[in-house]
C-alpha cells in the first residue's frame, strides 16, 4: 500500500478516496479515527486522514489523478469563456452573458 495524499480534514480524505475509485483505483482512507483526538493530538501528518491506494503499481497513476484535480482547482477561478450565443468574451465570475443573457456553457455535467 502507498500513501498518495494526506487530506486536511475526513471529508476531503473521502472525496479524493471516490476521485480515484472513480478511475479504477482502489483505495482507502486511514486516520480518521485520530482526527477526533486532534485537541490534544499535534497536527502532523500522522494525525491527518489520509488516503492511501491498494496496489503498490496504482501509485503513480493515483498521483497523476490527484496532480490533475489539484491543478484543475487552483485554475478554476480567473478563466474566461466565450459566448456562445454571441460570441462575446466574457470574466469568469460571471454565470451568463452580460450582452444576450446566454447561460454559460458547462464543461462539466451534472454540477
Ligand atoms: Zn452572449
Amino acid at each position: 500500500m502507498t500513501q498518495v495524499f494526506v487530506a486536511q480534514h475526513p471529508t476531503e480524505a473521502h472525496l479524493v478516496q471516490g476521485l480515484l475509485e472513480a478511475n479504477g483505483i482502489a483505495a482507502e482512507v486511514h486516520g480518521e479515527s485520530l482526527f477526533g483526538a486532534r485537541g490534544e493530538a499535534p497536527v502532523t501528518p500522522d494525525t491527518l486522514p489520509s488516503v492511501w491506494v491498494l496496489d503498490d503499481d496504482q501509485a503513480s497513476s493515483a498521483r497523476a489523478v490527484l496532480a490533475a484535480y489539484e491543478s484543475r482547482e487552483d485554475t478554476s477561478h480567473g478563466v474566461a469563456w466565450v459566448c456562445p450565443a454571441c460570441g462575446e468574451q466574457i470574466e469568469s465570475q460571471f454565470t451568463e452573458c452580460w450582452k444576450c443573457g446566454a447561460d454559460r456553457p458547462s464543461g462539466k455535467a451534472g454540477e
